[in-house]
C-alpha cells in the first residue's frame, strides 16, 4: 500500500491580515502552527471575532484541542487533503467509499480500463499458513486466466444485441462481463479527498479493528501524513504495533 498526498490546505495570511487591518484588528499567531492548524484556529475565532483585545491566551494547540472537547468539530471542516492510494484490494476501498461525509472519491475503473494485467493484494493473514497460501494463490491466478479468456472468447460481442452501438460501450459491456470474475483481491487505486473532521471520524471507527489488518494498515498510514501536516488537528491519535508487527490507530479520547 503506498499514499501520495497530492493535495493539501493553503492558508493565505496576506488576504487574512488584509481582513483583520478592515476591522482595525490583530492576531497574536502562534510560531509553530501550521498552515491547516491556522485556518481551523481563525475560523473558530471568526465565530466570536475574538481577535485584538478579545483575543485569549491561548495557544494553537490549545485551541483548536478546546474545539475538539467542546464537540465544536465543524470548524475542522475547513481543512482537507487529497490522497491517492495505491496498492490496497478492492475489498478495501468497498469499505472505504462508505464514508459519505467530508469525503470524494474518484476510482480506477474496471470498465474503462482493461484488468488483464491486474494484480491482487496477498493478505498477510496467509503469511504463515502455507497450504491456505497456495489455494489463494491458485484462486486468484485463475481469476486473472477466466477474465482474459472472457475478453477474448467476448471480443466481438456487441453490447446490446441487434442495437446499433459504439466500441466504447460494447468494450464497456465486454469488460464488464469479464471483470465480474475478479476478487475482492484485486487491486485498485483511488483518490480519496477528506476533511479533518471526517478523517477524525473515519481513523476512530476504523483504525483499530483487530481483524481487519488491511484497514488499520491504511488507517495507520493516514494517521502518518496527517501527524505531519497537521498534528494538533489529531492530537488524540496515535498508532502502536501489535505483537505481530501491524499498526493498530489508537484513540485517547481523555487526552
Ligand atoms: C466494524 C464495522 C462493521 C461494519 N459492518 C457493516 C456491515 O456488515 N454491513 C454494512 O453495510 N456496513 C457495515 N459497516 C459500515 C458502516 O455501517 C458505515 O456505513 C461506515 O462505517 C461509514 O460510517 P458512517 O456512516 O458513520 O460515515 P459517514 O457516511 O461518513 O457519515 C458520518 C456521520 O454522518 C452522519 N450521517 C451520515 N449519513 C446520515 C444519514 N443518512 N442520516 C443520519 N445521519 C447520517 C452519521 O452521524 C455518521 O456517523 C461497518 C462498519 C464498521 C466500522
Amino acid at each position: 500500500m503506498k499514499i501520495h498526498l497530492i493535495g493539501r490546505p493553503q492558508f493565505d495570511l496576506d488576504a487574512f491580515i488584509n481582513f483583520l487591518d478592515s476591522q482595525g484588528l490583530t492576531w497574536e499567531r502562534t510560531k509553530e502552527a501550521k498552515q491547516p492548524e491556522e485556518i481551523v484556529e481563525v475560523s473558530g475565532r471568526v465565530c466570536y471575532m475574538s481577535f485584538g483585545p478579545k483575543q485569549s491566551p491561548r495557544s494553537n494547540t490549545e485551541y483548536i484541542r478546546n474545539l475538539v472537547n467542546n464537540e465544536h468539530e465543524s470548524v475542522l471542516e475547513h481543512v482537507s487533503w487529497t490522497f491517492l492510494i495505491t496498492g490496497i484490494s478492492r475489498a478495501l476501498t468497498h469499505q472505504l467509499v462508505r464514508h459519505r461525509i467530508g469525503f470524494s472519491y474518484s476510482q480506477l475503473s474496471q470498465q474503462y480500463h482493461d484488468e488483464t494485467d491486474a494484480e491482487f493484494i496477498e493478505p498477510n493473514q496467509l503469511n504463515d499458513f502455507p497450504e491456505a497460501l497456495a489455494l489463494w494463490q491458485d484462486a486468484v491466478q485463475s481469476a486473472k486466466e477466466a477474465y482474459k479468456r472472457i475478453l477474448e472468447s467476448l471480443d466481438t460481442a456487441s453490447a446490446v444485441a441487434g442495437e446499433p452501438t459504439s466500441k466504447k460501450e460494447d468494450k464497456r459491456a465486454v469488460r464488464s462481463a469479464a471483470r465480474s470474475v475478479l476478487p475482492n483481491a484485486t487491486e485498485t487505486k483511488i483518490v480519496v479527498t477528506a476533511n479533518a473532521r471526517a478523517l477524525r471520524h473515519f481513523l476512530k471507527l476504523r483504525g483499530a479493528i483487530l481483524g481487519d489488518e488491511e484497514m488499520r494498515r491504511l488507517s495507520a498510514n493516514l494517521l502518518h501524513h496527517l501527524k505531519a501536516e497537521a498534528p494538533v488537528l489529531f492530537f488524540d491519535f496515535y498508532t502502536e504495533s501489535l505483537l505481530d508487527g501491524s499498526p493498530i490507530v489508537r484513540y485517547d479520547n481523555e487526552a
